[in-house]
Parts: C-alpha cells; sequence; structure tokens
C-alpha cells in the first residue's frame, strides 16, 4: 500500500492537530443544541470518528451513504441516496461530516434534502475543501484544510476503494491509475 503512494501532503499529527482544533470549535458551537452528526460514507467515516471522539458534548451519530463517483476519480454530477438516515431530524441541528468538497455537489444536494427534512439546522464540516474545483455554489461552515485540485487518498479517501486506512494523505503514482 505504502509503495503505490508518491507523496504526503498532510501527515497524521497535522491532521490530528487540525480534528482536534474543529472539534473543539464545534463543541463549542453546538453546546446545550440538540446535535445529530451526519456521517457521509465512506469517506468521512475516519475523521467522523475522530472528529466526535475529541467532541465531549452530547450528541447522536447517524449515517447516510450517497454516490457521487463511479470507480473513477471525476464527479458524475449527479447524487443518489444509497443509505438512508436512521433518525428523524426534524428540530434538530445537523451537522454533516464530509470528507472533502471538489465540485460542490454532493453537499449542496445533501444540504438541501436535510434541509427540506425540517432540520432546525444544517451545517457542513469538511476535512478538506478544493476551491479550485468548484462548479457549484457550496461553502462548508468548518473546513480542515484546502486543498490543491490533485487526487488524493488516506484517512478515509479511496482510490478504487482501497486506502482508506492510510494514516495520512496524500496522491498516488501515476501508474496505480493506468
Ligand atoms: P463533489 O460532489 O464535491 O464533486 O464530490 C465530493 C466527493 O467526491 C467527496 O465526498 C469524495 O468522495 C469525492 N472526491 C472528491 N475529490 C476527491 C479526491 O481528491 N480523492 C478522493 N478519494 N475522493 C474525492
Ligand atoms: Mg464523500
Ligand atoms: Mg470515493
Amino acid at each position: 500500500m505504502l509503495m503505490d503512494i508518491e507523496k504526503t501532503l498532510l501527515d497524521e499529527a497535522a491532521i490530528g492537530k487540525r480534528v482536534r482544533e474543529l472539534a473543539e470549535q464545534i463543541a463549542a458551537d453546538y453546546a446545550g443544541k440538540d446535535l445529530l452528526m451526519v456521517c457521509v460514507l465512506n469517506g468521512a467515516a475516519v475523521f467522523y470518528i475522530d472528529l466526535l471522539m475529541d467532541m465531549q458534548i452530547p450528541l447522536e451519530m447517524n449515517f447516510i451513504r450517497v454516490s457521487s463517483y463511479g470507480a473513477g476519480t471525476e464527479s458524475s454530477g449527479t447524487v443518489r441516496i444509497l443509505y438512508d438516515l436512521e433518525a428523524d431530524i426534524t428540530d434538530k441541528h445537523v451537522l454533516i461530516v464530509e470528507d472533502i468538497i471538489d465540485s460542490g455537489r454532493t453537499l449542496k444536494r445533501l444540504s438541501k434534502l436535510l434541509k427540506e427534512r425540517g432540520a432546525a439546522s444544517v451545517k457542513c464540516c469538511c476535512l478538506l475543501d478544493k476551491p479550485s474545483r468548484r462548479a457549484v455554489e457550496m461553502q462548508a461552515d468548518y473546513v480542515g484544510f484546502s486543498v490543491p485540485d490533485e487526487f488524493l487518498v488516506g484517512y478515509g479517501l479511496d482510490y478504487n476503494g482501497k486506502y482508506r486506512n492510510l494514516r495520512f494523505i496524500g496522491t498516488l503514482k501515476p501508474e496505480i491509475y493506468e
């Protein structure tokens, strides 16, 4: 797995430090509110768990799975719900936790949907943001790192289902895509 990596963009220490900062900020912002944290499977799973374990306030966990990518590295522009939330989110303060905003389509569609279900508020927390790739207007409320336009793997991010369990975020050698 490690031999497929071209370079490390964010190492374990940098990610850990930033996740703790985000957790502290979010915990302060949601103190006393009925918070439901939505994990967007599978990419955000690693970040989500790290984030909420650093937030010592009452909160509810829930999962959703959407598909915007096929096997490749380009967004199709359509978002389908493959696995839906189990909770009734009416009057709850919802925080969507995503791995990365690229075109912005996934998050835009998802936050609209959850607002329509009657949430008290819907905000988004993204570990990574690729602002140069935005195709629709979408801004996360909490962002871990702004990153360049490169295809990234690790810390939850996959290529063809693999590399999610890397402790760092990096790029793959070009021959891996061939
Ligand atoms: P968007 O709808 O914003 O274009 O796409 C967001 C989704 O595309 C992310 O949740 C993620 O699953 C996937 N994605 C976007 N950029 C990358 C990347 O650099 N690496 C990986 N592994 N997935 C990405
Ligand atoms: Mg995702
Ligand atoms: Mg993926």
